[in-house]
């Protein structure tokens, strides 16, 4: 194990759906499992290939209702490649002899290489070494490089190399009652060396047309074979036959290439996919394109930790291979390639289906740390909600309300995705779903919007698509609020916090809490920025802006008045989770643990027992608490103060004890929260917690989940952790605050960060501060070390020990 390698030796079936989502190939436009080659859907392997933003919705009764889904699609399975010892069965159609199995992903170059050695019954060795990789240069390129060696034994094999688009999406065994067929067959075709398949989604109609390449090669030259066409109902592959020497080498490299009817810049899919497949490089030039590109990506994103050579995990405790595996999947789920796209922030990554693929609030963890490392993925990925911002408005009119209301799960159209029933494995039972009642995702859209206008001073952006947003959203919380004369306060009533483990009082039958502290807060915050936005634009921009929206004063003053009137909760001397919380029933944790060990699914356990979270004082996942997770101290002080709640002393200390004690860590995130909400009170609490969510899908924390698709949300936020919380970089308003509380096991930090246009690399150690200002910045920076401002010119190298300030 290195901190650039993740090897997995011999088989497991029951590890390989994690394995094959944890060695997932992809570049921001495609994504494809790391299954094996030969593999099809059966219930241990699942090779998948998914393309950014290519859904499809598909309608099936289930418990009486007509429940509509619209998914991610696993499109056509672009690896096939399999081959026989002439007359005998073809690898993977049986329970084939292997007698040794590698797989290894090399994260610094984006490839996986797969070595396994086959023994025939009649002795013959067949010694197996595949390379692939989806290219980061070449977003529509994926390459399969299969190197074949015969010692000992010399005769005849067959090789197959093909298209399979007789798949579905059955990635994710609870959705098995659900239709899961996506695609109609639209047709093969064969050129020379190149097969190609075409389909289209049957609701949304995307054309998506694969074409491959298939060569075969000894010593370098191309190998001149027996081609045979394997053409079927939604399939189409090359067959070929060679003789083989002793100890020969055969390689057969595949080259695939995508295309489907969304993308700019071509005529047809189809005709795009054969002249791309058909006049691609070979596979190692196509190789070093992408290494490239990597390169670059890494120079950018990486994190690198004391006595990380770079090579080998020095600090010995896994998490620098963590944080690179967390990374590279995150810049293979969005990255440039995703810059051109109408795409999102999928949960669970291209890697999976669990969650069909939607967007959630997830980005929340995900575009803080772009912002200071590829803003302009960032920027493209807020484009995907400003894109939806009539969508939103419809949403919030269709529910009675003003301004724009982002659905909690997003897709295509940005209309409200979430399912309306889902299955709890434990009892078996359907159950209706009100987690759509998660406003705060608009919150979350405002605070990325926001956050990226302040770590890149984009005024255009503002101006033509960000300030917009934020307004409408604004618009939408004071729609939402109802003033109570008698309280002279504000209220949000009927909505979820982030905690899905309430969704209702146990004692009304609509869904709903009021008062939910999170979103009356966030509420708030957003109609601050509301006024911020409008004055961050010069006057006249800012009056178009009004004047467009049809914004007057009276509703700005109707903003300032609910910012500083919405009301809060308070019991047992904390910030109540919401209304009516100090009614819940205590749950007796201990009595749960010793029943069931794991009780992260409370929700699933109680419900199996006919019994509610609902009832009790439990948590999935902070709530109150995410407060202190988005906002500094002093932000967060400022906001209760300017709502005419004062904290008494200790409060936000409080409120962590008291909620973290009732948190069962259900999903995630939520380690991710309390690990940074720990992190200047309790460096061991925090530590422990990060390295628990730092591996969360390496290790698999949820027992199972990992192999619907990667938890994108708590990889990059355990990545953004060490970046903001650990090494304290954070974007004020006119300057970059770098304040480190690095934990000692981490030991030294480096790594460089964007901010306002200037690359400005970071050397942290203990009591020392190193930057390094690029050279070409295109103006000085203000870069405040423990409150000492300083002006960093373009190409300066500052040097800060905590106690005294010294320019090297
Ligand atoms: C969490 C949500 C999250 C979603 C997608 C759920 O389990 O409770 O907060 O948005 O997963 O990651």
């Amino acid at each position: 194990m290195s901190a650039w390698h993740l090897v997995f030796d011999g088989l497991d079936p029951g590890a390989e759906g994690r394995r094959e989502a944890l060695c997932t190939l992809g570049n921001g436009y495609l994504a494809t499992r790391g299954a094996a080659p030969e593999s099809t859907a059966d219930g241990v392997h699942y090779p998948a290939t998914y393309l950014a933003g290519v859904f499809n919705a598909l309608t099936t009764p289930v418990a009486g209702r007509q429940v509509k889904n619209e998914s991610i699609v696993n499109v056509p399975n672009w690896l096939p490649v399999t081959f026989r010892f002439a007359g005998g069965p073809w690898f993977g159609e049986t329970d084939s002899p292997v007698i040794s199995h590698r797989q290894e992903l090399d994260l610094l170059r984006g490839v996986l290489t797969r070595a396994t050695t086959l023994m025939d019954p009649e002795g013959r060795r067949l010694e197996i070494t595949q390379r692939r990789f989806v290219s980061m240069r070449d977003p529509h390129l994926a390459a399969l490089e299969t190197t074949l060696l015969t010692p000992g034994w010399a005769g005849r094999l067959d090789i197959r190399s093909g298209i399979d688009g007789t798949v579905r999406n059955s990635g994710v065994a609870r959705y098995a009652e659900l239709d899961n067929l996506h695609l109609a067959q639209l047709g093969t075709s064969r050129r020379d060396d190149v097969v190609h398949l075409e389909v289209e989604t049957n609701q949304s109609h995307i054309r998506i047309c694969q074409a491959a390449r298939t060569r075969l090669f000894r010593e370098g030259r191309r190998l001149d074979c027996d081609t045979e066409l394997v053409e079927g109902d939604g399939h189409i592959a090359l067959q070929f036959s060679v003789d083989v020497a002793e100890g020969q080498q055969t390689v057969v490299e595949k080259v695939v290439s995508i295309f489907t009817s969304r993308d700019s810049g071509i005529s047809e899919p189809s005709q795009a996919a054969c002249d791309s497949a058909d006049t691609a490089a070979g596979f190692e030039q196509l190789l070093e394109r992408h290494q490239v590109s990597w390169r670059h990506l890494w120079d950018r994103a990486r994190i690198q930790l004391d006595g990380d050579d770079g090579v080998g995990n020095g600090n010995g405790n896994g998490v620098s291979q963590a944080l690179n595996l967390n990374v590279f999947h995150l810049l293979q789920t969005v990255s440039n390639n995703t810059v051109d796209l109408d795409a999102g922030v999928p949960a669970r990554g291209l890697h999976g289906e669990a969650y069909r693929g939607h967007i959630f609030w997830d980005e929340l963890f995900v575009l803080p740390f772009l912002n200071l490392r590829l803003p302009q993925l960032t920027r493209a990925l807020l484009l995907y909600r400003s894109r939806r911002l009539d969508q939103a408005r419809r949403n919030a009119t269709e529910a009675g309300y003003r301004g724009a209301m982002f659905p909690w799960q997003s897709a295509s159209s940005g209309r409200e995705e979430t399912q309306t029933m889902h299955l709890n494995p434990v009892s078996g039972r359907w159950l209706l779903d009100a987690s759509h009642l998660q406003r705060h995702v608009n919150a979350a859209v405002a605070y990325n919007t926001w956050h990226y206008f302040r770590a890149t001073g984009d005024r255009e952006f503002l101006r033509f698509r960000g300030a917009e947003i934020i307004l409408e959203i604004a618009r939408f919380w004071a729609a939402l609020a109802t003033y109570d004369p008698a309280l002279d306060r504000y209220e949000i009533k009927g909505v979820m916090g982030p905690d899905e483990y309430h969704d209702a009082y146990p004692d009304r039958s609509e869904p709903g809490l009021d008062n939910n502290a999170y979103t009356n807060v966030m509420a708030v915050w957003c109609l601050c920025r509301a006024e911020d936005a409008l004055n961050a634009l010069p006057s006249a921009p800012a009056l178009d802006l009004k004047q467009q929206l049809q914004i007057t004063d009276t509703e700005l003053e109707l903003w300032n008045d609910i910012s500083h009137k919405m009301r809060l909760c308070f019991h047992d001397g904390v910030i109540s989770q919401f209304e009516g919380y100090e009614r819940l029933a205590e749950l007796d944790f201990d009595a749960y643990r010793t029943k069931y060990g794991d009780i992260s699914r409370l929700d699933r356990i109680l419900e199996g027992e006919g019994d509610s979270t609902n009832r009790y004082r439990v948590a999935k996942q902070p709530d109150v608490t995410m407060l202190f997770y988005l906002m500094p101290a002093e932000e967060i002080t400022g906001l209760l103060e300017r709502l005419g709640y004062p904290p008494e002393d200790e409060l936000i200390a409080r409120c962590i004890k008291y909620y973290e004690a009732r948190t069962v860590h259900g999903s995630t995130l939520s380690r991710v929260v309390h690990a940074w909400i720990h992190a200047r009170t309790d460096g061991r609490e925090s530590w422990e917690l990060f390295k628990e969510a730092v591996r969360a899908d390496i290790d698999d924390v949820q027992g199972g989940t990992t192999k619907e698709g990667i938890h994108l949300g708590a990889m990059a936020g355990t990545v953004d952790l060490v970046q903001r919380c650990y090494a304290g970089v954070e974007v004020l308003h006119d300057r970059l605050r770098v304040s480190p509380r690095i934990p000692a096991e981490l030991g030294r930090l480096r790594f460089s960060v964007m901010y306002r246009e200037t690359r400005i690399d970071l050397d942290l150690t203990p009591g020392l501060v190193r930057a390094r200002i690029d050279p070409d910045a295109p103006d000085p920076v203000t870069i405040d070390v423990a409150d000492t401002v300083i002006v960093g010119l373009p190409g300066e190298e500052i040097e800060v020990r905590l106690d005294r300030i010294t320019d090297a």
